[in-house]
């Protein structure tokens, strides 16, 4: 079994971290016998300085051909005064609508070893924390009619929530097979006791669970989600939510977490087909130094075996790996305490393939 993965490493620190994320794989590919084939394409500064495109089509069609993309991360202040058509981030958000991806995975993870890097008390993490939010992606208010008008003379301005049955029902069916995959335990989010269309989604999601009878579903209304992820994290398991609701959680829950540079992300369609990067941006003040954290890039390669090549051994290994290596005292300057030793962005690569059994 071989596989195709297109990267797109970017610009700033992506070269540097999803060159470290290739070798992880790599490993992770031999020891568990199947042979991965990448490609490489070009988005976001790097894709304008040779195309004056942040997004090229030779790069989507080598994206849309592939059974997964691994992105690193694009933009930089050389490209920040373009035109909106060649800003980097403009690449970005057109490959995931080429994609089509809907759903978008954050897990937010604390690592043992890194529970002081959290702003929570430690009582309140307990051992380790490992909550999945599941966020819809292109619907509701985001997309929405808007406007602006007069209201009997005071300027006035609308946004629209709007979601039919199709939508909740492809994202709350991620929300709730990743709960099959994980702890069973799903919590969908919404305001039901104000908006009509968040009634809709409970109703959904109520009807689904029929088809799971494994997973515990309840419901909360997002302000008391807000709460509880700070009172009480460790209650969550998998999080399924709107686009705005799971914008706002996702940013909190990956407070929560500490270090911005070992978080990860998938986003999904209706295909195997997934885009999977590090939810921080190109770190330009410290590219090229080696001092990137490679981790959420890593993480990134564990969710895109599981969820798009289906080799999820390989991605529990991966998993294992980083862990392990944390466990062993191996830091990056970005979670570096005083007194502790700072590796740089290759040995961090190092130590997890070492570490990769
Ligand atoms: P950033 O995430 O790049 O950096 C914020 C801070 O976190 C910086 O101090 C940086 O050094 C540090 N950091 C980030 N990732 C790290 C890692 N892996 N290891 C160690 N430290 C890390 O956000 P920013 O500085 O606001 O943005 C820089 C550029 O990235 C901008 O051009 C922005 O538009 C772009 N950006 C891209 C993406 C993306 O590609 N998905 C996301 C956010 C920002």
């Amino acid at each position: 079994m071989s596989y195709k993965i297109t990267l797109l490493r970017g610009d700033g620190i992506g070269p540097e971290i999803v060159g470290q994320a290739v070798r992880v794989m790599d490993k992770a590919a031999a020891l568990y016998g199947f042979g991965i084939e990448y490609a490489d394409a070009l988005i976001g500064g790097i894709a304008v300085d040779t195309f004056n495109d942040p997004l090229p089509r030779e790069t989507v069609d080598m994206c849309k051909s592939s059974d997964a993309v691994l992105l690193g991360a694009v933009g930089g202040s050389k490209w920040e005064g373009l035109p909106a058509h060649l800003l980097p981030e403009t690449g970005l958000l057109g490959i995931r609508k080429e994609l089509a991806l809907f759903a978008n995975l954050r897990p937010a993870r604390i690592f043992g070893p890194l529970r002081e890097a959290s702003p929570l008390k430690s009582q309140i993490i307990g051992d380790a924390l490992d909550i999945l939010i599941v966020r819809e992606l292109t619907g509701g208010i985001y997309f929405g009619d808007r406007g602006r008008f007069d209201d009997n003379g005071s300027p006035a301005a609308f946004d629209t929530e709007k979601y039919n049955v199709d939508e909740i029902r492809r994202i709350l069916k991620i929300g709730f097979e990743s709960a099959m995959g994980r702890g069973k335990k799903l919590c969908s989010v919404d305001k039901a006791n104000v908006l009509e269309s968040s009634r809709l989604w409970r109703q959904t999601a109520v009807e689904m669970a029929k088809e799971y009878p494994e997973v515990e579903l309840r419901h909360l209304y997002v302000d008391n989600c807000a709460m509880q992820l700070v009172i009480n994290p460790g209650q969550f398991d998998v999080i399924v939510t709107s686009n705005m609701f799971g914008d706002i959680l996702s940013d909190e829950a990956s407070v929560i977490s500490g270090s911005i540079g070992m978080l990860a992300s998938a986003s999904l369609g209706s295909t195997k087909l997934g885009l999977y990067e590090p939810i921080h941006g190109s770190a330009p003040d410290i590219a090229g130094q080696h001092k990137a954290n490679p981790l959420a890039t890593i993480l990134s390669c564990a969710m895109l075996m599981r969820y798009s090549l289906g080799e999820s051994d390989a991605a529990d290994s991966i998993e294992k790996a980083v862990a392990k290596t944390l466990d062993d005292g191996f830091r990056t300057a970005d979670i570096c305490k005083k007194g502790e030793k700072c590796v740089t962005t290759e040995q961090m690569g190092d130590a997890v393939c070492e570490r990769l059994l």
